[in-house]
């Protein structure tokens, strides 16, 4: 759970294949009592938490203003290891995606020109975004500090142009 001043971060997590939500409209008291429900951990930059009520559970207070900054010491204290599922998740909606065949994705939904040049394809169950491994993967991998996650099929490591397509 990411609060609001943070949800550069919470984008960045979901890259990085890891569940991570956030509300704008909801005021800090709710979502650290939403993350104790869901067992979640509250990360933020708000200095006060742990010290009013509600205490969040479990929580990270990040140390730096910048967003990459911010994933690395998430993903140093969580142990986690970022590469193993980048770019398996929906950014809007959190939710894992799941392969298409090219044949199957509706002509109007990607360019021409991707259909061709791309092999794998990935859609979210739920908004229905249709994803490649573009340009825009190799570009953000660069931008986060992390390895950009092999091919899964051949001919597929190819990152010329693109990214999604609704
Ligand atoms: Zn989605």
């Amino acid at each position: 759970m990411v609060d609001r001043m943070v949800i550069r971060l919470g984008k960045y997590l979901r890259i990085c294949g890891f569940d991570a939500v956030w509300d704008l409209r909801r005021r800090t008291q709710d979502l650290i009592r939403w993350a104790n429900a869901e067992g979640r951990i509250f990360l933020t930059r708000n200095r006060h938490v742990g010290e009013h009520l509600p205490v969040a559970r479990r929580y990270i207070w990040l140390s730096s203003d910048d967003p990459v900054a911010q994933l690395w010491q998430v993903l140093n204290e969580l142990h986690l290891e970022p590469s193993s599922r980048l770019f398996d998740r929906c950014i809007r909606c959190n939710c894992d995606l799941e392969s298409i065949a090219r044949e199957a994705i509706p002509p109007d939904r990607v360019h021409p020109n991707v259909l061709a040049r791309y092999r794998v394809f990935w859609r979210c169950p739920n908004c229905g975004t249709i994803f490649w491994h573009g340009s825009h993967v190799r570009n953000t991998c660069r931008k986060l500090g992390v390895a950009l996650p092999a091919p899964r099929v051949a001919g597929d490591g190819r990152a010329d142009a693109g990214g999604e397509g609704r």
